[in-house]
């Protein structure tokens, strides 16, 4: 594996540093950004990859396994620390494993006994048992500060040219570039110029709410209990009359992630906030005030949780969705929230983005040099196919997910009382329809260690290989 290389193209126009605008040309690489077969020093197949998020990071690490070249360009000058509580599943521990990261990763993670539903005065309407862990990524492997503005995209390959001048080349494209995916926006803009666009495809995320979180400073065993136990339990609390809902998780370190979701959490017009996705620091404070009083499963209200939260540690945002048709053209492909953005609190987003991850490693890791750009589209229509069932069914369990919890009133509360009290072997064959637990082709297959077997599908069972 060669080490994420850096071309340089003299003959590039010079870059507007303050430019926010971001085009895509699908043409030759003759009209002014020469792409001759001498900068390519090697003849391997390059990946570009663009956002390192858990996606594009994923991706290039099973990259590097699989001793494809690749390079990240994220727009950020560090690693984003997340400032919420990401939860994976039995879907993805197989290919950490494989990956030889599950015992770091465990060293950093908070193992989840259960997940338990309350009301808003903290009485438990059910459980659900379960065990997860948190996502962690080796340093080095990301290019940080290349904000991708433009991306030219030929017979030869395809080029990124980032805001300060940088200029990366390769075979493919990927756009890990999360929700408001620029490489996405972009490769629609061509389909609609060519009218092949989906009229679907058109149309905007669907903003269903806003969400509040924090993260508390390392809170005190004997006044919070749950903080310093090996498994702690995530609590989902209902609202009383407003719709709103609390997630409640402790994370490593005795601290604890809060999270409240809801309307009622917008402070002003629904219209101007939708122009955002982020809200600054006096938006989040005033949402603190509005959200305080709500009792908490240790005792007393949020605010204890609150005061012991930086400010800095606060976010506002908004709760999107959107499943997306279009996931490929020419050399670009999307994988994560690019193509498919689920409300964040249904704990799916990360996963799938890895999901994604798992299955293109394997169709690249197939194509043979010297790479003709049919045998590219070939893993692009595989890559889709194998993952439309999948992150269909995910979108459809967080919806219904987000209805179960969200919704009021007596049929409502009487659905949760039956979700989340069925009985264990009921619970089991739901959480099997969400089983697929792909692994990497090309490395040694991890064994399943759970109480049940579930075959470990890879591109070969599902798409019968190439
Ligand atoms: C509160 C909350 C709780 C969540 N809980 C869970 C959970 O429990 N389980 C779960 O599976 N998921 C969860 N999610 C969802 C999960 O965090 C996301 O789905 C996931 O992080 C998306 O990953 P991604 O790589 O697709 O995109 P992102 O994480 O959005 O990464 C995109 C990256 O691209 C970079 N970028 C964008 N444009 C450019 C450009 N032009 N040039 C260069 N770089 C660019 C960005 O800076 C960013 O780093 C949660 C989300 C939230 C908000």
């Amino acid at each position: 594996m060669s080490a994420p290389s850096m071309i340089r193209s003299p003959t590039l126009p010079p870059t507007n540093n303050t430019t926010t605008s971001f085009s895509t040309t699908y043409s030759s690489f003759s009209s002014g950004y020469p792409y001759s077969s001498n900068m390519r020093e090697e003849a391997t197949f390059k990946v570009l990859i663009v956002g390192a998020g858990i996606g594009g990071l994923m991706l290039g690490y099973c990259l590097e396994r699989a001793g494809i070249d690749y390079v990240i360009l994220e727009r950020m000058n560090h690693f984003p620390v997340p400032k919420a509580t990401i939860q994976l599943t039995s879907n993805t521990l197989h290919l950490i494993e494989q990956l030889g990261l599950l015992d770091e990763i465990m060293k950093i993670a908070k193992p989840v006994s259960q997940v338990v539903l309350r009301k808003h005065n903290m009485a438990v309407i059910g459980k659900i048992d379960c065990l997860y862990v948190k996502q962690r990524m080796r340093e080095g492997c990301v290019q940080w500060g290349r904000y991708v503005l433009e991306v030219v995209s030929g017979n030869g390959g395809v080029q990124c040219r980032c805001a300060n001048g940088h200029v990366e080349q390769g075979d493919v494209l990927v756009g890990a570039d999360g929700a408001h995916s620029a490489v996405r926006q972009n490769m629609y803009k061509t389909l609609r110029d060519k009218g092949i666009l989906p009229k679907v495809d058109s149309e905007c995320l669907k903003f269903t709410q806003n969400a509040i979180m924090g993260s508390t400073e390392p809170m005190d065993e004997e006044l919070f209990p749950d903080v310093g136990k090996e498994f702690g339990d995530v609590h989902i609390v209902i609202g009383k009359e407003s719709p709103y809902t609390m997630w409640i998780t402790p994370a490593l370190g005795n601290t604890i992630n809060w999270c409240v979701t809801g309307p009622m959490l917008t402070t002003h017009r629904t219209e101007e906030n939708f122009m955002v996705s982020g809200f600054g620091p006096e938006e989040a404070e005033k949402t603190c005030q509005m959200i305080k009083h709500l009792q908490i499963p240790y005792g007393g209200t949020l605010e204890r949780l609150i005061q012991n939260t930086a400010r800095n540690n606060i976010n506002k945002i908004l709760v999107e969705e959107k499943y997306y048709k279009t996931w490929y053209y020419g050399r670009t492909v999307l994988i994560g929230e690019a193509c498919h953005k689920f409300v964040s609190f249904s704990g799916q987003g990360a996963e799938q983005a890895i999901l994604d991850a798992v299955s293109l490693v394997n169709l690249f890791h197939k194509i043979e040099h010297p790479y003709p750009l049919q045998a590219i589209t070939n893993a692009f229509e595989k890559y889709h196919l194998d993952r439309l069932p999948a992150t269909k069914a995910a979108i459809q369990t967080s919806g219904q997910l987000a209805g179960l919890i969200n919704r009021q009133g007596w049929s409502a509360d009487f659905k949760r009382k039956m979700v989340f009290n069925l009985p264990t072997w009921v619970q089991a064959v739901s959480v099997d329809k969400m089983q697929v637990r792909p692994q990497l082709d090309f490395l040694p297959l991890i064994v399943d260690r759970g109480s049940k077997s579930v075959r470990s599908l890879s591109l070969k069972s599902v798409s019968g290989g190439q």
